[in-house]
């Protein structure tokens, strides 16, 4: 119950990359037929990632990452439109990535304001639009939150962007494959390729035609001049045929997630006292529960839980080894010591009810056994 950091490539996605290791292994930039092989396969790649986000393959440019799309995305687009003005505007609870390149372009001479969420984890679209203002280059709200689930009104937060002429990206790591996005509305979204059930070490950034990205690899040209390197051609292939997959089932298994999900957030936080669900009770992934247990660590409940075959997180696996407490919690208004508290159960296609079942079983077992030896439980806890 850990998809977040990590979910396994779906059968059908290896079948159709695997010939690219060892048959088709041509350079897409190659003029012969070897190379003509691997562009069709990575064009047609293209046109599926297009697909599942309403663009069209011309607008798609493959990276390595997620973080790589989010430095292309932020950093590439500020940078390339500094004319505009000087100052760049992300919510609060943007992915570590983002946040970082945030931090560079400050040193970079960039005004940086942060975009404050509700206790809910929602971006505050009245605060938002206080801090754009003319000389905003750019903004980035992410579609939503793989820590705490909560979807954004990230086309409301377009829109304010575009009222001063700003660029608008989203984040759509956590939200892509899981609920419908469309790019009407942004001029840039990142996806990453292991959140579908692609390989990792695969992402793409969305590029709305006629704009440009300052390029941050440099080299033959690669992705229309964007992104040097050549093509990662079973990565990508495995990327394109996981979008398509997702463009297919997304809905049916969303309804089943969801009908897992909201039965653990149920069961967990009715049988044990002093449990909250942390995020947004409905605008919500559908894979996503995070709940907070008063009174304990969500380091000791992680290893517990890991000796029983339960497996989750702390919170973005990109800063669980920091045990510093989420900051995407903390911006929700959490206490230091309620943040420390919090578990994510991020569920996949390999969950099913047995395993939720499993779970609401053991939780208050485990969760009684480390109250009792904390010294902040109360007595009637214990
Ligand atoms: N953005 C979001 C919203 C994420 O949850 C993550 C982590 N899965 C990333 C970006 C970075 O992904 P990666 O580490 O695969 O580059």
């Amino acid at each position: 119950m850990d998809h977040g950091a990590g979910k396994p490539v779906d059968p059908r996605v290896l079948e159709a990359m695997t010939p690219y290791f060892t048959e088709y292994y041509g350079n897409p930039a190659s003029f012969h037929g070897e190379g003509f092989d691997a562009l069709k396969a990575v064009n047609q790649a293209r046109q599926q990632v297009a697909s599942l986000i309403g663009a069209e393959a011309g607008e798609i440019v493959f990276t390595s990452s997620a973080t790589e799309a989010n430095n292309l995305g932020i950093g590439g687009a500020t940078r390339r439109y500094t004319k505009k003005g000087n100052r760049i505007v992300l919510s609060a609870i943007e992915h570590i990535s983002s946040l970082n390149v945030g931090k560079e372009l400050y040193r970079e001479g960039f005004e940086i304001k942060y975009a404050p969420v509700d206790a809910e984890g929602v971006v505050e679209l009245g605060e938002l639009e206080s801090l754009v203002n003319d000389k905003t280059v750019l903004v980035s709200v992410m579609a939503a939150n793989g820590e705490i689930g909560t979807i954004q009104p990230f086309e409301e937060a377009a829109e304010i962007a575009h009222r001063s002429d700003a660029l608008f990206h989203t984040d759509a790591t956590a939200a892509a494959g899981q609920i419908g996005l469309e790019t009407k509305s942004v001029d840039f979204m990142t996806l990453s390729s292991n959140d579908l059930y692609g390989p990792k070490g695969v992402g793409a950034l969305y590029v709305k035609k006629g704009l440009r990205v300052k390029p941050q690899i440099l080299g033959g040209g690669q992705e229309r001049g964007i992104r040097s390197g050549s093509e990662n051609v079973p990565g990508i292939v495995g990327m394109g045929a996981a979008a398509g997959l997702a463009s297919a089932e997304m809905d049916a298994e969303g309804k089943r997630l969801t009908i897992l999900r909201d039965k653990l957030i149920k069961g967990v936080t009715e049988s044990i006292k002093e449990s909250y669900l942390n995020g947004h009770p409905t605008l919500r992934l559908p894979n996503n529960a995070n709940i907070r247990f008063s009174y304990i660590e969500g380091e000791a409940l992680i290893l517990s839980l890991d000796q029983l075959g339960i497996k989750v997180s702390s919170g973005s696996a990109c800063t669980a080894k920091t045990l510093e407490p989420s900051h995407v919690l903390r911006a929700m208004g959490l206490k230091h010591e309620e943040a420390h508290g919090s578990l994510v159960y991020t569920l996949g296609k390999v969950n099913n009810e047995e395993h939720i079942e499993y779970v609401i079983q053991q939780m208050p077992e485990v969760v009684g056994r480390l109250r009792a030896m904390s010294p902040l439980t109360p007595e009637e806890l214990r």
